[in-house]
């Protein structure tokens, strides 16, 4: 048993405390926790205003091994703030981020859809960049070299950033030469010695994973060509908000933007965002566009204009707009666990479909445990024979359904809908029946 220290964000006023950990990270007994509140993640405003309130809930990815299921599990509060200042959402930092990449279980190149998405973006920005075999790509969090790969594919040369060593291996075996680091001024510096500025800086769902985005966005500036372009890739805050996506929230995202949002961090540091793309990917995503201030090579294009106006208009630039959404939550886990007690009264049997993160922030908040769902089954062999944080619902293989033919399956990634369905659609078989939770609970025949 060792001690660690949590991190607090820069200003030094976050959140510490002395944990005891075993080797494995994850589960952790919480000892002595001082906690103060800390300002927002960017401005350092004074974080005033909750967004949602999940309760406690265990780290998302950190599956119970059967032997580890009789011993205690460390729950941290999920409770979203939003600045009202800048209007960035935000959680405060718990873990730190050497905790969460220390044993990291997701790969992407196990999602067919994930890399028929990574092969589209590169095909699009090498065309609209004009990148060739003099060009220099770099991505920042680029995990087993998903994307990356089909750049080295084209002859472009490809670097990756990514911390976790073991994901980073993997990507090195693709063919991905990968520098196993977390980024921000310091490695950026580092970078530009070891190899040069690049012309593409690609950032996809790793902004909401960094602790401290000034020292992130920061750097970012640092490793860009003068006429060089970023691209990143987030969830969108507007899609959650709208969609009731709340299941989305876990502790690894400490950060939620608005494309308002957004364009204050990157400004700050020198960054112009030029475009954004509007992406069905994780419920919906932005994918901006941003160069250096001082290159104008293009004006500042329609959709930032539009998109802009259509988050001023919805109120994303004012406080009030935020403070209902607390309530809808609310209001979609009483519906849920509504349907739930009807089917299982009536002696219906329900299973679920999938282990991802977001499954077990709804199935924590909702407190929906084997008394209502049987077990679940995922294709990923990493986690089956586990058991789900916090609710130790069984992951179990797919072929369980056939065997136990459920009365209904409960879809938990919601976002794959389409593709679970027609991939399980031998339910209907035995009358089976489809539900998705989110935006509310619906019932698919
Ligand atoms: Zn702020």
């Amino acid at each position: 048993m060792s001690s660690i220290m949590l991190e607090g964000p820069e200003n030094g006023k976050g959140y510490y405390g002395i944990f005891s950990a075993n080797s494995k990270g994850h589960s952790m007994q919480q000892r002595d926790v001082i906690q103060t509140q800390s300002g927002c993640r960017f401005c350092g405003a004074k974080l005033q205003h909750s967004l949602v309130d999940l309760g406690m809930s265990p780290l998302c990815e950190s599956y119970v091994s059967p032997e580890k299921a009789n011993q205690m599990e460390a729950f941290y509060p999920l409770h979203v703030y939003v600045c009202g200042n800048c209007f960035l959402a935000q959680l405060q930092q718990y873990v730190s981020r050497e905790e969460i990449f220390n044993e990291y279980a997701y790969f992407s190149s196990y999602s067919d859809s994930w890399l028929e998405h990574a092969k589209r973006y590169t095909d699009m920005i090498v065309s609209r960049l004009g990148l060739n075999g003099r060009s220099t790509v770099m991505e920042l969090a680029s995990n087993d070299g998903y994307l990356l790969q089909y750049f080295v594919q084209k002859k472009i040369k490809a670097i990756g950033v990514e911390p976790a060593a073991n994901v980073a291996a993997a990507a090195e075996r693709n063919g991905v030469p990968t520098v196993v680091k977390f980024f921000g001024r310091e490695t950026a510096k580092e970078l530009v010695a070891q190899f040069e500025q690049v012309d593409l800086l690609i950032g996809n769902n790793v902004l909401a994973q960094v602790p401290d985005l000034n020292d992130f966005v920061g750097g970012m500036k640092t490793v860009l060509k003068p006429n060089g372009v970023i691209t990143m890739e987030f969830p969108h805050l507007m899609r959650l908000m709208n969609e009731n996506q709340f299941d989305t929230i876990y502790h690894e995202h400490f950060s939620y933007f608005s494309f308002i949002a957004a364009e204050k961090i990157f400004a700050r540091h020198g960054i112009e965002l030029f475009d954004v793309e509007e992406l069905s990917t994780h419920g919906g995503s932005l994918r901006v566009y941003g160069r250096h201030k001082e290159d104008n090579a293009e004006p500042i294009g329609n959709r930032v204009i539009e998109l802009r106006r259509r988050e001023h208009d919805a109120g994303f630039s004012q406080i009030e707009t935020y403070r209902n959404f607390g309530e809808q939550v609310k209001e979609t886990k009483r519906k849920l666990l509504e349907f739930l007690i009807g089917v299982r009264r009536k002696g219906k049997s329900v299973v679920g479909y999938g282990a991802p993160g977001k499954g077990n922030t709804l199935l924590n908040y909702c407190g929906i445990r084997t008394d209502f769902i049987d077990y679940t089954v995922d294709r990923n062999p990493y986690k089956q024979g586990k058991f789900l944080p916090g609710t130790h619902i069984p992951i179990l293989h797919p072929d369980k359904i056939k065997e136990t033919k459920p009365d209904y399956l409960f879809i938990l990634p919601w976002n794959f809908k389409d593709e679970i369905m027609a991939q399980m659609s031998g339910i209907r078989e035995w009358g089976g029946k489809f539900v998705v939770p989110i935006p509310e609970v619906t019932v698919y025949p």
